[in-house]
């Protein structure tokens, strides 16, 4: 790369020590920070109407002749209005400017010249406020063109930004090196690097901005991607083992139901890499309520019946116990013996399931995280499943292997966000998606409600408690240092048990106790010595009561939407009619919205995505948890797409190794290991 981009950015033409020093709090030191520093919209000036078809609010150009003298005000310190009156064949329009009277004074009564600005009406006047202004005859740059909308900071505005861009492009423009090989663009459609650039920031068309950042994008995440394998330092082809084709009918002719077809599908993919000779490693992501369980039991039977031990783990230990109890009944009649394994099963029990693994007698262990660290050896592990768990990662991978052992592995999660998060953060994982519900299931009625409700929301658990059922409520983790109204779990729990709900079996479970206590809490829920169970969000992950219907979410305001969602999944999981009530504390209208989607779709992928329109990136789901690093363009929902690609390409990289043979990659790689030896040592994945 030529070595401009290297130069301080007080070499572009605009930027002394004061501007130098705002641009710093944008992490724009250089000249290559700058062109790297994208518009987050765009502005379209490029649309000319005639003055009669403007409309209220509307921002546009119209090309009008100034048909008045230019008159200026002073109401009060500190204001000028410079007023002038233009027309074009169709209508008059007046131009209104607060505090800029160099613009105004630069017109002349006669001449004609381009406006650009927000309409306002004002009874039967037209008015436009700052209308930004441009000769007809000179080179234009404010209007006629597409501009772009950056990032701000203090003391900076959208027009020096702009001018500080254009005069960065200006001096390197020709200069981008290309570092993608003309095969990968051509092959997935990508422009050039000097083309990107241009348009990203001054696109002569939308189209041509879309191809920019397509070409962005991409980079952005194949870098990451492949720098990722380079730092894991492991190929992304192991070995694993070559599963042989096996008859699921056994299986599926016990099944009360029919697969739904995206279940099939899902099954399908994952036989395919059973058989393959690589090491399975795929994520499978289904809604709650997707039917993700019979999927890794079809694994499951199909390892087993190759002669091979499979492992199912559980995040917690209620969790692997309710898989037993449906792993067992599936595999009934089938001659598979299945054990299970937890921490707190008795010594001597838990010796006994470890010799049966060992002997190979046990074919599938059920258990916590536990199986895999504590002193288990496997006679001949072939799968190991993952139960709503994100981060089964290179460190838990060197760890079986460690043990000898290579199985293939597969991962099942609901939460729609770490389905793209986790391409990003193992640039490895093949995703699979359960996107279709099983038929006939009663979604959850769901209401927003206030308080002015609250005795009615009790006297409808109690009378559904005393039809049998059982009841959620969910209460925001509370600071002790936080001033809020928000109920604590505790308070709310002695509250209801002494009023409210008096008479009713309440529990309470937050995440201060001890996990053996949050356990033993669960575990009366699930065998009903429990009428309503008053929690913090510990019970979020995957606990199947079918018999709980009812879910009441307080301060639902304070929850992210992907939260509350997995939330209410947790009930709608029997023959009854579930309902989820969301206690509204907030009177803001992004919180009535926020509500208005709950009430208004069961389904996990619109919630995710409105969830991220109103709370706009970053901290989304809590991306900044993982770890990952900010991206400059890409954005994990949008270029879904393109991270598709971005894989498939990753992965004829690697698998031909063309980073070591091929001179076309050798830019490439040269940015790669840049890449890797500055920035990305700090980034941990596990
Ligand atoms: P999750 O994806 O949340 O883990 P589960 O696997 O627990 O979902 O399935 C939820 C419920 O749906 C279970 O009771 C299961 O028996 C049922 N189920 C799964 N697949 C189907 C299907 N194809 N048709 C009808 N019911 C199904
Ligand atoms: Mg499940």
């Amino acid at each position: 790369m030529s070595d401009i981009f290297n130069r301080s950015i007080k070499y572009v033409k605009g930027v002394g020590e004061a501007r130098a020093r705002i641009l710093s709090r944008l992490g724009i030191y250089q000249v290559a920070d700058m062109v790297n520093y994208f518009p987050r919209d765009y502005e379209d000036r490029t649309v000319l109407k005639k003055i009669a078809e403007l409309t209220d609010g509307e921002e546009c150009m119209v090309r009008a002749r100034v048909i008045s003298g230019i008159t200026e005000t002073r109401p009060r310190r500190n204001l000028t209005i410079s007023k002038a009156v233009v027309s074009d064949q169709t209508s008059v329009l007046n131009l209104t400017w607060f505090n800029q009277k160099y613009t105004a004074q630069k017109l002349r009564t006669g001449s004609e010249y381009y406006f650009f600005g927000r309409i306002k009406r004002n009874g039967m006047l037209l008015e436009m406020h700052n209308p930004v202004v441009e000769n007809i005859d000179t080179q234009r740059k404010a209007t006629g063109r597409i501009l772009p909308v950056y990032p701000l900071t203090k003391g900076l505005t959208q027009n020096s930004i702009r001018n500080i861009a254009e005069n960065a492009l200006d001096i390197t423009r020709g200069k981008f090196a290309e570092i993608l090989p003309k095969d990968l663009r051509k092959k997935y459609k990508l422009s050039e690097v000097n083309f990107s650039y241009e348009q990203i920031h001054f696109p002569g068309s939308f189209s041509d901005m879309e191809a920019a950042r397509r070409r962005l994008v991409f980079e952005e995440l194949l870098l990451l991607q492949l720098s990722l394998i380079h730092l894991k330092g492991e190929s992304v082809r192991e070995n694993g083992i070559e599963f042989k084709p096996v008859s699921m009918e056994p299986l599926l002719d016990k099944l009360p139901f029919k697969l739904t077809d995206a279940q099939q599908r899902v099954f399908s993919e994952i036989e395919k890499d059973m058989e393959s000779s690589a090491r399975m490693n795929r994520l499978v992501q289904g809604d709650v309520g997707s039917g993700k369980t019979i999927v890794a039991v079809m694994a499951l039977y199909k390892a087993v019946k190759n002669g091979f031990q499979g492992a199912f783990m559980a995040p917690t230990e209620i969790l692997a116990e309710q898989h037993y109890k449906s792993v067992v009944s599936y595999f009934d009649g089938l001659d598979v013996s299945v054990r299970l394994l937890t921490g707190s099963m008795k010594k001597r029990e838990k010796d006994e399931v470890k010799e049966l693994i060992k002997e190979g007698r046990a074919d599938i262990v059920i258990g916590t995280h536990a199986i895999l660290e504590e002193d288990t050896v496997f006679f001949n592990l072939g799968l190991v499943i993952t139960d709503e768990q994100h981060r089964f990662g290179v460190r838990q991978r060197a760890r079986l292997s460690a043990k000898g052992e290579n199985p293939d592995l597969l991962v099942m999660t609901a939460t729609p966000i770490p389905r793209t998060l986790s391409l990003v953060l193992y640039g490895d994982l093949d995703v699979s998606v359960i996107d279709e519900l099983p038929p006939n299931r009663k979604p959850v009625k769901t209401y927003a409600v206030t308080d002015a409700m609250r005795e009615r929301v009790y006297n409808f658990i109690r009378k559904n408690v005393n039809e049998g059922r059982q009841a959620y409520i969910v209460c925001p983790l509370v600071e002790d240092s936080e001033q809020i109204d928000a109920e604590s779990a505790e308070g709310l729990a002695e509250r209801i048990r002494d009023n409210e709900l008096a008479g009713l079996r309440v529990g309470l479970i937050h995440g201060k106790m001890k996990a053996s206590d949050k356990e033993e809490v669960m575990r009366s829920f699930v065998e009903r010595e429990l009428d309503v169970l008053v929690s913090t969000t510990v019970i979020e992950v995957g606990v199947n009561v079918p018999n709980a219907n009812i879910m009441v979410i307080e301060n639902a305001e304070r929850f992210g939407l992907a939260q509350l969602h997995q939330l209410r999944g947790r009930v709608g999981r029997g023959e009854h009619q579930s309902y989820c009530i969301l206690f509204n504390q907030s009177k803001s209208k992004i919180s009535r919205e926020r509500m208005a989607i709950m009430v208004s779709t069961n389904d996990g992928f619109v919630i995710s995505e409105k969830d991220l329109e109103l709370r706009g990136p970053g901290d989304v789901f809590g991306i900044r948890q993982h770890g990952l690093p900010e991206f400059k363009i890409a954005n994990l929902y949008r270029d879904m797409d393109i991270l598709k690609d971005v894989q498939r390409a990753v992965k004829e990289i690697t698998d031909n190794n063309l980073l070591g043979i091929n001179d076309e990659y050798r830019a490439l790689k040269e940015r790669l290991d840049e890449i890797c030896n500055k920035k990305l040592k700090e980034l941990s994945f596990n």
